[in-house]
C-alpha cells in the first residue's frame, strides 16, 4: 500500500497490483494499521474443545435472566425506549449508579454522570476531552491493554510507571514528573489506573498510595482516569475507597461499567466526573445517545430486588473458578509464580526466565487453549526510570468464561507444554 506519496491532482484510490491504493487518504491513525482481521476468539466462534482462558467474557451461568425487564422495557417504556435518548443518559439511571457510587464514599448527585456505550467507549471520550497530538498519558506497566491503542488513536504519547504489589509506584509517577520539568516538558495530561483488582495484575491500589496519587494530581495539575469495572467482583479484603471518593479537587474522572456485573453484551457504563466535566464530554458524544432500550432494561434490573442476588451469585461463581485455577496452577507448575487477586477476573503467572511468555502462548494455543502474552500489556515506550521489565516473563489467564471443568482440562494442556519448554 502507498501512503502519502501522490499529488493531489492525482487519483488517490484505486485498484493495482498491491490490491486496494490509499494514497494519502487515511488518517494518520488509519494508516499505518494492520488490514488482516483478529483470529476468532469470541464465544460463539470457538472451535470445539477450545478452552478460552484469553478474554473477560462473562461465564454464561451467570448471564441474568432479564426477560421480564425487557418486557417492562418495551411496553409500559415504549415511547421512552424506541426513541432518541438524552446524550447524558437517563435520569433515574443516573441516580441510581450516584447512589450506587456514593455507597464507596463518594458524594456525586446525577449531574457527575454520563451514560455512555461500556467503559471502552467512556475511555475514548475522555480521551477526546483531555488529548491533543503529541501528550504524554502515563499508563502503568503492565496496564490494561485495551486502552493502548485507544490512547495511541489520540496520538498521544504512551509513558509507563511501574506498579508493586500496592498498585501504581506514586514515588516513580512524582519522579517522571520532576525529570520531565526539567527537562522543560509539558506534565502528562493523566494517568490511568485500573485501582481495583487490575487487569492484567491482579493488584489493588493500597489506601496510602491512592491518597498519595490523588493528593499528587492535585499538586501537580493532572488528571486521574480511574477504570473501575471490577470493584463490585470482590472476593474478600478490604474496600478501599475508590480514588473518586477522595477527590475533592475534582481531578478523577471514574469510567465504570455493568459489563462485570451485568453483562459485557449490554454496552452501557458511565464517566463520572465534575459537572463542568461533563458538560463538555455531552457535546463530544456523537452516536445519537446511547441506547435508551437498553438503559431502561439496566435500570429495572438494578433496582429490582433479583440484583443483589445476582450479584452475590456473581462473585460466588468467580471465586470458585479463581481457587479452581489457582489450585490447578499450584499443582501442575509449581514453579511458576501466581497472584492470587481479591477480586476481578485474572491471574497474571511469572514464569522462571527459561520460559518466554509469547512462545507459551503461542504453544498453548496450537494446543487449543487460548491465553494472552504478558508483553501485550506493556506500552513498551519506558517512562522513569526506563522500563526494565517488557512482560516477556508473563502470561495473563481468565478464570471468568471457562467452566471449572474447562479450568483444570485447559490448565493440564498448558501445564504440558510449560513443562516440556522448561524441559528444553
Ligand atoms: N477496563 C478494564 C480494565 C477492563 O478489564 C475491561 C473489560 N475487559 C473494560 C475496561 C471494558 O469494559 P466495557 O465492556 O464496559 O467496555
Amino acid at each position: 500500500m502507498r501512503l502519502g506519496s501522490a499529488s493531489r491532482l492525482e487519483p488517490r484510490t484505486g485498484r493495482s497490483g498491491e490490491g486496494l491504493v490509499f494514497d494519502g487518504v487515511l488518517a494518520r491513525r488509519a494508516a499505518g494499521l494492520s488490514t488482516s482481521f483478529p483470529t476468532p476468539h469470541f464465544p460463539s466462534e470457538l472451535g470445539e474443545g477450545v478452552v478460552a482462558f484469553d478474554s473477560g467474557f462473562a461465564s454464561p451461568e451467570v448471564l441474568p435472566d432479564l426477560t421480564t425487564f425487557a418486557m417492562a422495557a418495551l411496553t409500559t417504556h415504549r415511547d421512552e425506549t424506541l426513541q432518541y435518548s438524552a446524550n447524558q443518559g437517563q435520569p433515574e439511571l443516573r441516580r441510581w449508579i450516584a447512589d450506587y457510587m456514593n455507597e464507596d464514599g463518594c458524594d456525586l448527585t446525577p449531574d457527575h454522570l454520563m451514560i455512555v456505550n461500556g467503559a471502552k467507549d467512556g475511555l475514548d471520550l475522555v480521551c477526546r476531552l483531555l488529548l491533543d497530538p503529541g501528550d504524554a498519558v502515563v499508563v502503568t506497566a503492565p496496564t490494561y491493554f485495551t486502552c493502548i491503542p485507544i490512547f495511541r488513536s489520540f496520538e498521544a504519547q504512551l509513558l509507563e510507571v511501574a506498579q508493586d504489589d500496592d498498585g501504581i509506584r506514586v514515588d516513580e509517577l512524582e519522579a517522571l514528573l520532576d525529570s520531565r520539568a526539567q527537562d522543560a516538558k509539558r506534565p502528562h495530561k493523566f494517568v490511568y489506573v485500573v485501582a481495583d483488582y487490575h487487569n492484567p495484575a491482579g493488584v489493588s491500589i493500597s489506601a496510602e498510595r491512592r491518597q498519595a496519587l490523588v493528593a499528587l494530581a492535585a499538586k501537580r495539575g493532572f488528571f486521574i482516569v480511574e477504570d473501575n469495572p471490577y470493584r463490585r467482583v470482590r472476593f474478600e479484603g478490604p474496600s478501599i475507597p475508590t480514588l473518586k471518593a477522595l477527590d475533592r479537587e475534582g481531578v478523577v474522572i471514574h469510567t465504570g461499567t455493568f459489563s462485570k456485573l451485568i453483562a459485557p453484551g449490554l454496552r452501557i457504563g458511565w464517566v463520572a466526573a465534575e459537572p463542568e466535566l461533563i458538560a463538555r464530554l455531552l457535546q463530544l458524544k456523537s452516536d445519537g445517545g446511547t441506547s435508551a432500550l437498553l438503559q431502561r432494561i439496566v435500570y429495572e434490573f438494578c433496582r429490582s430486588p433479583a440484583f443483589p442476588d445476582h450479584v452475590e451469585r456473581v462473585r460466588r461463581l468467580y471465586v470458585t473458578h479463581r481457587d479452581r485455577m489457582v489450585a490447578a496452577i499450584r499443582r501442575e507448575m509449581p514453579d511458576v509464580g501466581v497472584n492470587v487477586p481479591h477480586g476481578g477476573y485474572y491471574l497474571w503467572l511469572t514464569l522462571p526466565a527459561s520460559v518466554d511468555g509469547e512462545a507459551l502462548a503461542r504453544a498453548a494455543a496450537a494446543a487449543s487453549v487460548n491465553l494472552i502474552p504478558g508483553s501485550k500489556f506493556y506500552a513498551g515506550t519506558g517512562g522513569f526510570p526506563r522500563n526494565r521489565d517488557d512482560g516477556r516473563s508473563h502470561v495473563r489467564l481468565s478464570y471468568s468464561f471457562a467452566t471449572v471443568d474447562d479450568i483444570d482440562e485447559g490448565v493440564s494442556r498448558l501445564a504440558r507444554i510449560y513443562q516440556a519448554m522448561r524441559a528444553a
